[in-house]
């Protein structure tokens, strides 16, 4: 396969017909396309669900992490390698359920990385039972009888954790939502872009003719999502909290709320440590035995005892 700048692979999409995850995966591919990365500077990682299979069909480094697991490896990645793009895909379930104290403690460290939620309200992969941004008292197919628990807001909390840029847009709009992507790959920080995204097989409440009718966009009310100095902040975020509880006869989608005075956490090692940005760890020479190791049989050579101690366990 040789280089693909459209960022597409060969491997078959296996995605329902008519499931948002086509929009989201179309919206991510353009959008990495017209910031002029390239795949090798780009990493995408995912957790389980319809969603983990994201970076299976992205031209680009990617990583399919273990549920609820995918924030953790991409913050090992980021903090080894600062020069990277780092992107996490994952679900409601995955991020805001099993994931979610990973969800906050990113916030909580302002490191760069963009989370987008692939939000469908149901955990999908695995029949359709209620996720945790399933509103109570709301009765999808798969469930015997209305939802017993109240939902999490993916803004809300990431507005409370500390995320620095917290926008929502919605899938099935691919140019709205490439262009969100675009601003939260490009904000220097912690992101989340949550995606409202319609699952016909097993969501048939909030489907792409509901969202049709209900879905405004923030900005073409003249919305001001940022704040430009610290003294804004709690006046600007207890706003676009007001804005993310809106959920009903209108939903808005956009960017919520944009910090640009804050540290991210790799300026905030480097500080610390000068070397840190020019000789990052994922760049450090791996040594055995005081000698550099370069190539595939000298790593073999590292691990070899270690798999031999292994063996005779
Ligand atoms: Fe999409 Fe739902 Fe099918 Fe999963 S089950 S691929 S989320 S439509
Ligand atoms: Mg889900």
């Amino acid at each position: 396969m040789g280089l693909r700048l459209d960022y597409r692979t060969d491997v078959w999409v296996d995605w329902c017909p008519g499931c948002g995850n086509y929009g989201i995966l179309a919206a991510l591919r353009q959008a990495l396309r017209e910031l002029g990365l390239k795949p090798w500077e780009v990493v995408v990682v995912s957790g389980i669900g319809c969603s983990g299979k994201t970076p299976h069909y992205i031209y680009a480094n990617g990583v399919h992490t273990l549920h609820g697991r995918p924030i953790p490896f991409a913050t090992g990645i980021k903090l080894a390698r600062p020069d990277l793009t780092v992107i996490v895909t994952g679900g409601d379930g995955d991020l805001l359920g099993i994931g979610a104290g990973h969800f906050v403690a990113l916030g909580r460290r302002n490191l760069d990385i963009t989370v987008i939620v692939h939000n469908n309200q149901v955990y999908g992969l695995t029949k359709g039972q209620a996720s945790p941004t399933l509103p109570y008292g709301v009765k999808t197919k798969a469930l015997p009888k209305p939802n017993l628990q109240d939902a999490v807001n993916p803004l809300a909390l990431a507005l409370a954790s500390g995320y620095t840029f917290v926008a929502r847009a919605y899938a099935m709009d691919v140019n709205h939502l490439k262009e969100v992507i675009k601003a939260a790959v490009r904000h220097k920080g912690s992101a989340l872009v949550d995606v409202l995204q319609p699952c016909v097989t097993y969501n048939d409440v909030y489907t792409a003719d509901w969202y049709r009718e209900h879905v405004y966009k923030l900005e073409e009310e003249g919305w001001d999502p940022l704040v430009r100095d610290p003294g804004e902040r709690p006046a600007k975020m207890a706003a676009a909290l007001e804005k993310a509880l809106e959920w009903g006869d209108r939903v808005p989608v956009g960017v919520f709320y944009q910090d640009t005075t804050r540290d991210t956490l790799e300026e905030r090692i480097a500080a610390r440590i000068p070397s840190y940005k020019r000789q990052p760890p994922g760049l450090a020479v791996i040594e055995n035995q005081g000698r550099p190791v370069v190539g595939e049989e000298e790593l073999k050579a590292v691990f070899r005892d270690y798999l031999v101690r292994v063996k005779r366990r």
